[in-house]
């Protein structure tokens, strides 16, 4: 395709229905719709409606007569050092006895199930198998413990729980099933049915009558074959919870036929991807980025996925690249999280292999700052492509559609808004739109939202319309509750989320600003800034730094002279107003289990409040580290 960004996205908008009814010839459907948006009842979208479709014939089924015997899915595990590949027809037989299980244990069209499982095949297997069905999955992170577990439990109410006997992280086993059985002591809502996965790595107590082995189960049903229950293009194809960085999580809810079509159209149009390549993404199947681009996008455009379970670094930093050399990956997806990880190592590591089919690197789920980026970019020499986007949308909001123009990168930017979205930046006092170059506003979208976004709130349309829609006074737009500015070529730039901007003396600072600052430090390794209440200045920023090199935190001299200089980096920069009060330094931070900064832990911690609900985060010592600081 060559055609000019421009008017592509511009038809987008102007041309909605048209646009959009293209794209949707990118996938089967049992029954074409009959109108292509319904935004009769705004802020709500049904997209494709008197369409009738179905997720799994779209990623599975659709490809058995053209690339039978091409690569679906590569499992690779360097936890228990596993590799196994299946074919478009061996994916189909195992997603059938999957199906076939589930509808014994009485899975219907409609019913939850939720998947708490370590990224092994059968993961995949078990997603595919329920929108097969039908059935709404509801992934829950493999990371997560007994609480927050319980929690999603009782809002989703799962019919059936799909399970393993553990997951491994750098050769630690993590035993899921006692965690799994103490959420079902702390949940309400109790499944009908348990079925365990057991790959041999820890006890796997189970309670008779509820719980099943899937082995067992997969030995009754080989020859399974099950049809696809055809669903209606509204129907719901998965919950997901947001990550829980600023609240309480949400339960993001996806339809099918806007989902289908939006990932299809995103293969050509952003990642120039086709069938018959291989797609490596590194993220987990409990995101939302592991649900869209390892299991679903690939897989519906007739791509090989590699699906990844273990450490970025072991057996060494050169592990992802080896399987990029191995497997010929021509895309690969991960977050600027493990591109930081990656880079307290030796660079070598990434270029011991040979990388020659891959063609770029796509980053998401957090800013990419500029060290990280040309760290990267410089040490794999290929494209770097930021993307930006919210478990809510389920596909890039922001990046650069390489695929329908080539587009030259700007280090610090996602890039230009994406067809479908209409991106507005507002005036958070004002509500009004701020059409200048270079101003700071909200980045908010008009409605409807483009297909594959969320539809709802999970049983909660009242939340969808309150949390999202209702930020900006006197208009109906969505907000991304993220700032940003755009320049006057149309990049975009984030500058942070809105609860993170800080109020110092009657001047609002980001703190992503000040963050970029401190971390262009060549002793700081990463920052976070929060604002912390001060009787005098309404808030002041406090600084918490991690530095490359440990010794100086137990140092208080060398502690010292290093505040004193990233204040002066600071002054020099943004001015002394933005100076933090205090730079602290820390060995670790505060994290979600998806990698992002849980500031709003720091904050409250530094205001010696309850840091409120943890079930999300990644190391609570890092917490407690940051609290003996202050
Ligand atoms: P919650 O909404 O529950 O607080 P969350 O916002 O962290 O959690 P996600 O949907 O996983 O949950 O994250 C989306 C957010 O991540 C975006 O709103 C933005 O703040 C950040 N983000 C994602 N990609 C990028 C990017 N490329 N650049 C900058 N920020 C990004
Ligand atoms: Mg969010």
């Amino acid at each position: 395709m060559s055609e000019h960004f421009a008017e592509f996205y511009q038809r987008s908008i102007d041309d909605r229905d048209g646009f959009w009814a293209e794209q949707a010839e990118l996938i089967d459907w049992q029954q074409k719709p009959s109108q292509i948006c319904d935004y009769s009842h705004p802020p709500f979208a049904r997209w494709f409606v008197g369409g009738v479709t179905n997720l799994c014939h779209n990623a599975v089924d659709r490809h058995l007569a053209t690339r039978s015997d091409q690569n679906a899915l590569i499992a690779v595990s360097t936890e228990t050092n596993t590799e196994k590949t299946y074919t478009y027809k061996e994916l189909h037989t195992e997603v059938s006895r999957m199906a076939a299980v589930l509808q014994a244990l009485g899975v219907e069209k409609g019913d939850r199930v939720q998947i708490y499982m370590p990224m092994i095949a059968e993961a995949c297997f078990a997603m595919l198998a329920c929108v097969r069905l039908g059935a709404i999955h509801t992934v829950v992170f493999g990371g997560f413990a007994s609480g927050a577990l319980a929690s999603r439990i009782d809002d989703a109410q799962p019919k059936v729980i799909i399970s393993a006997d553990a997951g491994s992280r750098g050769g630690r086993v993590v035993a899921y099933k006692p965690l799994l059985d103490e959420a079902l002591k702390q949940s309400t809502h109790q499944p009908a049915a348990v079925l365990m996965v057991n790959r041999g790595l820890a006890e796997m107590p189970m309670s008779a009558g509820r719980d099943h082995d899937w082995a067992a189960l997969r030995a009754q049903h080989l020859d399974a074959q099950v049809e696809c229950v055809w669903v209606e293009s509204t129907h719901p194809s998965y919950i997901l919870y947001t990550s829980g960085t600023t609240g309480k999580p949400k339960g993001v809810q996806r339809d099918t036929g806007g989902y289908t079509v939006a990932l299809a159209a995103s293969m050509p149009h952003i990642f120039d991807a086709q069938a018959g390549q291989t797609f490596f993404c590194t993220s987990d199947i409990g995101w939302v980025v592991g649900h869209s681009y390892i299991i679903y996008a690939p897989l519906i455009a007739g791509m090989a996925t590699v699906m990844y379970e273990g450490l970025p670094i072991r057996p060494d930093a050169g592990i992802w690249w080896s399987l990029v050399e191995k497997y010929k990956v021509t895309h690969m997806f991960s977050a600027p999280t493990a591109i930081r990880v990656l880079k307290k190592h030796e660079a070598e590591h990434l270029t011991r292999y040979d990388i020659s089919s891959l063609k770029a690197l796509w980053l998401a789920g957090e800013p990419l700052d500029e060290p990280t980026a040309a760290w990267i970019s410089a040490a794999i020499k290929k494209p770097i492509v930021d993307n930006y986007w919210q478990t809510e949308t389920g596909w890039p909001i922001m990046t650069l559609c390489n695929g329908v123009e080539p587009q030259s990168t700007r280090f610090g930017s996602p890039g230009k808004a994406v067809y479908g979205y209409n991106v507005k930046l507002i005036d958070d006092a004002t509500g009004q739109e701020l059409t200048e170059p270079n101003q700071k506003g909200v980045l908010a979208m008009e409605g409807p939202l483009p297909p594959g976004c969320m539809q709802t709130v999970w049983r909660d349309d009242q939340r969808f319309i309150n949390t999202y829609w209702k930020s900006i006074p006197g208009r109906l737009v969505y907000s991304t509750f993220d700032w940003g500015i755009r320049d006057a070529d149309g990049y975009y730039f984030i500058l942070g989320r809105t609860d993170d901007v800080i109020n110092v003396a009657g001047h609002r600072l980001g703190t992503r600003e000040i963050e970029e600052v401190i971390s262009s430090h060549a002793q700081v390794a990463e920052v976070a800034v929060v604002g912390v209440a001060d009787s005098l200045k309404g808030q002041v920023a406090l600084a918490f730094a991690v530095v490359r090199d440990a010794n100086v935190v137990a140092d208080e001299a060398s502690c010292k002279n290093l505040e004193a200089d990233v204040m002066k980096l600071v002054d020099s920069a943004l001015g002394a107003v933005a100076r933090p009060q205090r730079v602290l330094f820390v060995t670790a931070l505060p994290k979600t289990r998806s990698g992002k900064l849980l500031r709003r832990a720091l904050q409250a911690v530094a205001e010696g409040r309850d840091p409120g609900d943890l079930s999300t985060m990644e190391d609570p010592a890092a917490l407690a580290q940051v609290q003996s600081r202050l």
